[in-house]
């Protein structure tokens, strides 16, 4: 690690606080039998726990000038393997071809500029997480969490409380991190919901929840215009909402029922 320039591009703040990775660990609850994928092991401050604890730890990392840093700090741990590649650009499914385990979490401190980018390529996949367990910025956590009708609530928060019920654990200062950022942190759990609201046609309903906040301040009647509006209305109004309504107040069943009418 002498040395090492730290790449803005990357996301690069390693933790440098060594209570943190303990307590990330300890918050995960990993059950026996578990498979660990972890985005961006950076120096390993994670990752080192991760194997202590899991049956397979699948790591990817994208810089590969960590790569000897890596295997020197990895080596005896035979229950780990790297992949030195960008995490968007591979075929999870592949990557986990050959693996037995009973339980998939992913647990990691996250590269911030692909927040989004990581956890909708994570849904996208249908690799059947049970938990993810992540380092996001603080704003974003709060958006993530965010209840309807509240400033931060938007489609990013339907999407990810349609598959996961999300909760923040605790908050890291941004003086755990080399470099020091300039926000502080927080780590969220992503539990995959035991039975999720069926879905007649996935990709109307990823379109509806997008246009419905295409323009935060519009009401849905002008972010809809383009679909049948009384429909839309017989759902609103079941709901205890109208036309005029925002998509900020609704809960996820909204889009949901309105999707699925849209559907028929
Ligand atoms: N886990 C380490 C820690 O907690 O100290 C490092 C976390 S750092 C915030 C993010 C890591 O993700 C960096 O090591 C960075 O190189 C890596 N990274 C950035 N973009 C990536 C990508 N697209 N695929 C895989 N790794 C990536």
């Amino acid at each position: 690690m002498k040395d090492f320039q730290f790449k803005k591009k990357f996301g690069q703040n390693f933790l440098k606080d060594e209570t943190i990775p303990t307590k990330i660990i300890s918050a995960s609850k990993i059950p026996a039998d578990t498979l660990v994928i972890e985005i961006g092991p950076g120096a390993a401050a994670l990752t080192q726990k991760l194997a202590e604890v899991a049956t397979q730890v699948v790591a990817y990392e994208i810089d590969s000038s960590l790569e000897e840093t890596l295997y020197e700090k990895l080596h005896s741990y035979s229950n780990v393997s790297l992949i030195f590649d960008d995490f968007l650009k591979r075929d999870l499914n592949c990557d986990l071809e050959g693996y037995q385990y009973q339980h998939l979490y992913v647990v990691a401190n996250l590269p911030y500029y692909i927040t989004t980018p990581i956890l909708m390529k994570l849904i996208d996949s249908h690799i059947l997480v049970d938990k993810i367990v992540i380092m996001v910025q603080e704003e974003v956590g709060d958006r993530f969490c965010a209840r309807p009708a509240t400033r931060d609530y938007g489609s990013i928060t339907v999407f990810l409380n349609y598959y996961f019920k999300i909760r923040k654990l605790f908050s890291v200062n941004r003086n755990c991190f080399i470099p020091r950022p300039n926000v502080d942190s927080v780590i969220l759990s992503l539990e995959r919901r035991e039975s999720i609201l069926p879905v007649k046609n996935f990709s109307l309903f990823s379109q509806i929840v997008r246009d419905s906040f295409q323009y935060k301040r519009k009401n849905i009647r002008n972010n809809l215009k383009k679909y049948d509006l009384i429909k839309i209305e017989e759902v609103l109004s079941k709901f205890s909402f109208s036309l005029t309504s925002r998509a900020e107040e609704f809960p996820v069943e909204v889009f949901v029922e309105i999707s699925n009418i849209l559907s028929e």
